[in-house]
């Protein structure tokens, strides 16, 4: 598969790094952090850093610090000042309110025991009277009978009707804070971004962000995902599974191994220094079939 030239699309290539604050970057990181840099940079994009913190109960003290001095190492430098998705409230509450207008929001006051097996609905909360007071969440109905489909510019033409995705979903938590669903549709759509390239393992999420998306009228931006590093039991490496924060004194080791994993040309032995290889690199950048 050759990528699709993005000047064909946009004028003006905007992409973004959006990590959660839950820990140190890792190499997994790294790999979607590169991938979605080289991307823009190739394309004489911009690339901004996005910190997507909705979720105060998993983040982790010296995060934020972490990563941006991790990234600043490998040489990887955002455009514009660092922006913080828990500063975005009054946006997330405007598109509640038009998804709520659109009929397709409900108040579902499912527990973690009432909830089906797939993490849906499981008490058709929907059909159902459920009052503000009662402690509650917020679910949007996903009509799945619906194709959707869309062109992933690595992976190619992507259908819903192959996967499966639950057919309601959360919006907003029963505590309060906003879904990573929904902050993610509204923080990544178009005007802001056009490009976002991040990990395959979100791939089903794109479905239900476009599907909001079009819900809230704004524009999807163009998706592109890479598959992820896993590591030596299968597992995609997260901070979930323990991934080791990496080692900032061997930036230029790290961003050879984030390219092989990329499987991109490597930069010439001659290459010493994290500024030579990102400019090879940025030259280079091509994504095989199927990355
Ligand atoms: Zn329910």
């Amino acid at each position: 598969m050759i990528i699709t030239p993005i000047e064909r699309v946009t004028p003006h290539y905007r992409g973004r790094f959006a990590p959660s604050p839950t820990g140190p970057l890792h190499a997994g990181s790294l790999v979607a952090a590169l991938a979605s840099f080289l991307d823009a940079r190739h394309h004489q994009g911009s690339w901004a850093l996005r910190i997507d913190d909705i979720d105060p109960l998993r983040q982790v003290d010296g995060s934020v610090e972490h990563i941006t001095f991790a990234l600043q190492k490998h040489g990887l430098e955002w455009d514009g000042p660092v922006t913080y998705q828990s500063l975005e409230s009054d946006r997330f509450e405007h598109a509640l309110y038009q998804l709520s207008q659109a009929g397709c929001l409900f108040r579902c006051r499912c527990t973690r025991a009432t909830l089906s097996i797939h993490g849906t609905c499981g008490q058709d909360c929907a059909s159902r009277e459920v009052t503000t007071y009662e402690p509650h969440s917020l679910r949007v109905r996903f009509d799945t009978a619906q194709t959707y489909e869309f062109d992933d510019r690595f992976l190619g033409p992507q259908l819903l009707e192959s996967r499966a995705v639950p057919r309601d979903f959360i919006v907003k938590r029963r505590d309060g804070l906003y879904a990573y669903q929904l902050a993610a549709a509204v923080g990544d759509a178009q005007p802001q971004f056009n490009s976002i390239v991040r990990g395959a393992d979100l791939l089903d999420s794109t479905y239900r962000q476009r599907w909001l998306q079009q819900v809230l009228g704004l524009e999807p931006p163009h998706y592109a995902h890479v598959t992820l590093v896993n590591n030596a039991l299968g597992n995609k490496l997260s901070k979930q599974t323990g991934a080791a924060a990496l080692e900032v004194d061997f930036a230029a080791q790290n961003l050879r191994s984030a390219l092989s994993h990329l499987k991109q040309t490597p930069p010439p032995e001659s290459a010493t220094t994290v500024m030579d290889i990102l400019e090879h690199s940025t030259e280079h950048w091509s994504l095989p079939v199927g990355n």
